[in-house]
This record gives C-alpha cells, structure tokens and sequence, in this order.
C-alpha cells in the first residue's frame, strides 16, 4: 500500500506505519489508508527530526507547535466521512501535514494558521507535492473563514458567508467556538478536541435541522487553540 513514491530510506517506516499504528488499532478506510500511504510525513518535520518521521507520535514543528500524531490524523479524517464534493476548514494548518491528507479526499480545503512562520512553510511544502486545492489564511481561526473576500469583477473586498461541508478542528478548544458552527452546512460534520488543557475528549458533532449532536470518540492530547474564541494566550 505505502511504497507508492516512497521506495527510499523511510520507505520501511512508512510501511510499519500503515500496518501497525493504523490498520493494527481501528482505521479501516481504504481511501484514508491510501492516501495515509501517499503523503510522505517527512517533508512536514523539520530536518532535525526528520529520522523520527514516522514515530508513532507528534513532533516539535517550532512556535512551540507540534505536527500531529499520524494515528490521530488518520482517525480525525477517517471521522469526517469525506467525499470529492466537500469544501473542509481546517483550523489550526501546523505543519500542513493534516492539510496535505485532507487534500488528497475533498474538492478544497481552508486552512487557517496563527502563526505567519508556520503557514508560509507549510505553503511551501505543499507547493512542493504539487498540491493546489488549498486556500491559506494567516489569523485567528476561533472565529471561522474571513467574511470579506476580493471580487476580480467588482475590484474591490465584498461581504460573503463561507460554508463547509466538514470542519476539523486541530488544536484543544474549551468548547466547540460558535462562529465555527455558524460557517457548518446543514448535515455537516464538526470534528475538535474539547476539554482543557492536558487531556480533552475528541468529539464529532453533526448538524441536522439546525441542531447539533455530539459524539465522543476518544481521548486526546492536543495543544491549545489560543484566540477569541478558544484559550486566552
Ligand atoms: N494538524 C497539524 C499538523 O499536522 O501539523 C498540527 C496542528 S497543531 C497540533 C495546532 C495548530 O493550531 C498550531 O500550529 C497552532 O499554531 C494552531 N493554532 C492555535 N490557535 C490557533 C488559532 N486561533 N487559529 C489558527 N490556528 C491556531
């Protein structure tokens, strides 16, 4: 399953990857499988870590941030029940590793990162796959998609109300921020850590006749989402 460009040194890693930390807990989706076995991890980590690549674990990504577990970022696509029809936001882009994996199942995703260092290298390195169905936002995802964009016709920002199919939600917030419910579509999927800081329970919540149905998945680990709407810096 793996091997699919990556026949060089982590070629091995990425294999046990695959069918140990993966197939061998619950992740059983063939399409998030395959493309688990297409993106190559280490063009997300930096150089320093780059031998731990496909540690069963998250890693320093500098800012004090850290790319995510690969099991987790199986799990939390595995969730989202994804189809080539959905718009996703991401909140919380990191090294852009989720965003890539993301990519490669939906028709775009928007990924909003805090940290201007962080989204500009994670831009990078999904122009280096060759990855062009992802829209970049530098700023505080707390509070969903910015609600002004450019029209080419009219020169000038306008006012617009973005909706998605699929929100995930990468780092740990107090509870789900509203704006964000606001931005998902009916019948949509919500997928976030809850809880504070240490550990928190990852929830999926649907959106059915205006109404929202949480489910607990597992416990997880994440950093915090800083902004208005999440953690006070
Ligand atoms: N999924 C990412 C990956 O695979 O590399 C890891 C994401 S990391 C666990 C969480 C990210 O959320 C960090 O990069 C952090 O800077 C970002 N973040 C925290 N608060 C945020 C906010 N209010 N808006 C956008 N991003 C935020």
């Amino acid at each position: 399953m793996c091997g699919q460009g990556n026949t060089d040194r982590f070629a091995k890693a990425h294999q046990r990857m695959l069918t140990r930390d993966l197939m061998g807990r619950d992740i059983t989706d063939p399409e998030v499988l395959r493309v688990m076995g297409e993106v190559r991890r280490q063009e997300f980590v930096p150089q320093a870590y780059e031998s731990q690549a496909y540690a069963d674990s998250p890693l320093p990504i500098g800012m004090g941030q850290t790319i995510s577990q690969p099991y987790i970022v199986a799990l939390m696509t595995q969730e989202l029940h994804l189809n080539q029809d959905c718009d996703v936001l991401e909140i919380g882009t990191g090294s852009g590793y989720q965003t890539a994996v993301l990519s490669k199942l939906v028709k775009k995703v928007y990924t909003i990162e805090r940290f201007g260092q962080l989204s500009e290298s994670a831009q990078a390195a999904l122009g280096r796959l060759g990855i062009d169905n992802v829209e970049f936002c530098i700023g505080d995802g707390s509070c969903g998609w910015p609600r002004q964009k450019w029209d080419d016709k009219l020169e000038r920002m306008v006012e617009w109300q973005p909706q998605f199919d699929r929100i995930m939600i990468t780092a740990a917030v107090p509870k789900i921020p509203q704006p964000l419910l606001e931005q998902l579509k009916e019948d949509g999927l919500i997928i976030a850590p809850v809880g504070g800081t240490g550990v928190q329970e990852l929830i999926a919540a649907e959106k059915k006749a205006a109404h929202i149905t949480k489910r607990f998945i597992c416990d997880v680990r994440f950093v915090k989402l800083l902004g208005e709407y999440g953690f006070e810096e």
